[in-house]
């Protein structure tokens, strides 16, 4: 863990912030002394979640958007900006997925999933980035994505172009805001049992095991296995960091294909 104080001052806005991963970003980056602004489209997780956060002593701000529609997000960051005057942070968190194979992923299907990860996060960088860059005060993106990002991964192709889009987006931006002072960063988590991922992509015990033997560590990530990360990247002990991805996954995506080496397995 960081020390507390290393985000003291810092405005943070986490997309998704009301659950999972990104509530757990939340918590951490506050503990760090940021202050947050939780955006999705459930007002109630994110009151929760900001309520939460005020009663721990730091300050959070809850609002509504879905961050597919760019007038949404306007208005989401310039919330932002007018309570806490810019922002230094911004996480692009949010997401959707669910299994199909590809042949029976409708357009709609399509679209939800590729709107909220590759569109969603473009949206809120580019009104980040802009006022970032306007106000002359730098900044730190970071993008969660995923390792089948480079893997590709059957069963979700939605997710997986979407987040291979965003990992290019990564990188396209940490060259080119550099010179605004914007680092540009991602992290790919590993299996975290959050109850969204949980309920959506290893329901079943079975699934619950295979993936688990899939993971050199032998254990799911933590939530604040992620959080300690991604608080690493957003803060100035990052600050030659840029364009990276640090996977944060036990190891497993390394695992992928490989020979049976041991007769237990
Ligand atoms: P999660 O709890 O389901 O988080 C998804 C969040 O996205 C929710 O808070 C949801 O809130 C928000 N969201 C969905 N659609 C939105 C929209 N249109 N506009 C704004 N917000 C929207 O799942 P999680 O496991 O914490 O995942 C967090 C991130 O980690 C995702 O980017 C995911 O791809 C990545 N990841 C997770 C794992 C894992 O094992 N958990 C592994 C690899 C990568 P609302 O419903 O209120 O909108």
């Amino acid at each position: 863990m960081l020390p507390a104080g290393t985000l003291n001052g810092k405005v943070a806005i986490v997309t998704g912030g009301g659950t999972g991963l990104g509530l757990a970003m939340a918590r951490e980056f506050a503990r760090l002394g940021a202050r947050l602004v939780l955006t999705s489209r459930k007002l109630e997780n994110l009151e929760a979640a900001a309520a939460e956060i005020r009663a721990a002593g730091s300050d959070a701000l809850a609002v509504t958007c879905d961050v597919r529609d760019p007038d949404q997000v306007a208005r989401m960051v310039d919330q932002a900006v007018h309570r806490w005057g810019g922002v230094d942070i911004l996480v692009n968190n949010a997401a959707g997925n669910f299994i199909v194979p590809a042949e029976r992923l409708s357009v709609g299907g399509w679209r939800a999933v590729v709107g909220i990860v590759l569109d969603g996060t473009f949206f809120c960088t580019r009104e980040v980035g802009l006022r970032m860059i306007e106000e002359g005060r730098g900044g730190s993106i970071l993008n969660i994505v995923a390792t089948y990002a480079w893997t590709g991964n059957p069963g979700t192709v939605h997710s997986a172009a979407a987040k291979a889009g965003v990992l290019a987006l990564t990188r396209s931006l940490a060259v080119e805001w550099a010179r605004y002072g914007i680092r540009v960063n991602a992290l790919a988590p590993g299996p975290v049992d959050t109850e969204g991922a949980g309920s959506r992509l290893w329901a079943s015990p079975d699934e619950r095991d295979r993936l688990l033997r899939s993971i050199p560590v032998a254990r799911f990530g933590r939530p604040e296995d992620i959080a300690c990360a991604a608080s690493y990247l957003v803060s100035d002990y990052a600050s030659f960091v840029n364009g990276e991805c640090l996977v944060v996954d036990g190891g497993q995506w390394l695992s992928k294909g490989m020979f049976k080496y041991r007769d237990e397995e």
